[in-house]
């Protein structure tokens, strides 16, 4: 799960979010001492940070950024060198925001900034978290707080970091500066500061840290939250799959923390109850429109979240559907090949889940049901009373592999690939399940 906290200079954000994280057991990601460090490095190389070519070879070949993690002190490491200090100094604060207008840096630092959460449970805080680098975060948090109030902050900040330094500061002077940084953070064209879509603004005015806390893990809370009558569904798909069915799932270790979208095989009406029996968390289900119109239905299938696709209308509103379930961090699930099938391959699978992974640019889960068919195929009325379901979760598919294909390619190759794997995975379920999953 990831929760961003964004918001301008002085705000609280670092001390809020690594409370969030040590309170949850999360890591925690500052990517304001990365654009520090940055900054830091240039201008000790005397690197000028207009020079892009420069700036580019020094950060692909010259520049390595560690952060490490030492009695519950984060420290920040450039080529082996403790920056942790001298990052927060006031010149670099006064720098950081021109260094980080510039696109190609902001674009050479982001990879690494996803692959952070990539295996983890995180909190990142920033100017563009929510915006650019995690929109599909579960939660958002934006912080405010009026200038003079965190100008204070910030003076008291470094009167504790740089005590050396108490003659020289001035709270008029922070003021002034931090009003600059707000201006060049919020109009710069790229990755302004501003307040994602679907975050929560909390105005840290007058709040204490601990109020502010408080207030993000009941956020947390919230957003975790399922609803009792899934829970009950959920209990009741377990014990039906696993006493029945002998339900058995593999690649549980693949099953990202991230939103994602679940592209699965479909050959059964059990295969949305054994995906839910399967996943620990909530997740939701496009289901076909005609299944709606029955009233009693259309009142359960909703609250066990499945969401209406219509084969008639324009994607427009399927696409709003999946975008917003993600934006909650929520994972969905589509079978992509469009109906059941009799399961003896994965069929031709239909364009649209490629236009949905390209348009909210999210990772692909894919999972391949096996057994369903034989237990309820597409021609039983009903299903029988024993038998043996299987699944199996494949190596999630990042969407960074599709980002920079040119346009025309991008959607042929997402259905390659999630062809390829659901193929492979069904290749591996064939064989019985035996060695490493593809
Ligand atoms: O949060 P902090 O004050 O340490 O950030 C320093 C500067 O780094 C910000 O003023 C901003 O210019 C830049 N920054 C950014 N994007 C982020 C985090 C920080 O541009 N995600």
């Amino acid at each position: 799960m990831i929760i961003t906290i964004d918001g301008p200079a002085g705000v609280g954000k670092s001390t809020v979010a690594k409370l969030v994280a040590q309170k949850l057991n999360f890591s925690y990601f500052d990517t304001g001492a990365m654009y520090r460090a940055v900054t830091y490095a240039l201008l000790k190389n005397n690197i000028n940070p207009d020079d892009e070519k420069s700036v580019l070879d020094f950060l692909k070949n010259h520049f390595k950024y560690e952060i490490k993690k030492d009695q519950g002190q984060f420290l920040y490491f450039v080529n082996d060198e403790d920056v942790s200090g001298i990052i927060r100094s006031n010149h670099i604060s006064n720098v950081v925001s021109q260094v980080s207008t510039k696109e190609y840096i902001r674009k050479t630092l982001l990879p690494f900034q996803r692959k952070y959460a990539d295996d983890n449970d995180l909190v990142a805080e920033g100017r563009d978290m929510g915006t650019v680098i995690y929109p599909n975060a579960k939660v958002k948090i934006y912080l405010t707080a009026r200038a003079s109030v965190r100008a204070e902050r910030r003076f008291q900040e470094l009167t504790e970091k740089f005590p050396q330094d108490i003659a020289t500061l001035d709270k008029q002077e922070i003021l002034e500066e931090i009003k600059i940084r707000d201006e060049r953070d919020s109009t710069r064209k790229i990755s302004p500061l501003r307040k994602a879509k679907g975050a929560h603004a909390i105005d840290t005015s007058s709040l204490s840290i601990d109020q502010v806390v408080r207030k993000i893990i009941k956020k947390v809370k919230k957003a975790n939250k399922t609803t009792l009558l899934y829970r009950f569904v959920r209990f009741l798909a377990k014990f039906i799959m696993s006493t029945f069915y002998n339900l058995k799932v593999y690649g549980k270790e693949n099953i990202t923390k991230k939103a994602a979208i679940i592209t699965s095989n479909h050959t059964s009406f059990f295969d949305p109850p054994v995906l839910a029996a399967a996943m620990k968390e909530e997740i939701h289900f496009l289901a076909k429109e005609p299944l709606f119109k029955i009233i009693i239905l259309k009142s359960i299938i909703k609250r066990l979240n499945a969401h209406p696709i219509s084969f008639k209308e324009s994607n427009v509103k399927t696409f709003r559907i999946v975008d917003s379930v993600l934006k909650e961090g929520k994972k969905i699930v589509i079978f992509p090949e469009g109906t059941r099938t009799d399961g003896s391959s994965i069929e031709e699978l239909l364009p649209g889940v490629a236009f949905l992974v390209n348009l909210t640019k999210c990772d692909i889960m894919p999972v391949c049901i096996y057994g369903a068919d034989k237990v309820w195929g597409r021609n039983k009325k009903f299903p029988k009373l024993f038998g043996k379901i299987s699944c199996v979760f494949g190596k999630p598919i990042k969407f960074e592999e599709f980002e920079h294909l040119p346009k025309e390619e991008k959607i042929k190759t997402i259905l390659d690939r999630i062809t390829t794997s659901l193929e492979n995975l069904k290749a591996y379920a064939d064989a019985g399940f035996v060695g490493p999953i593809p």
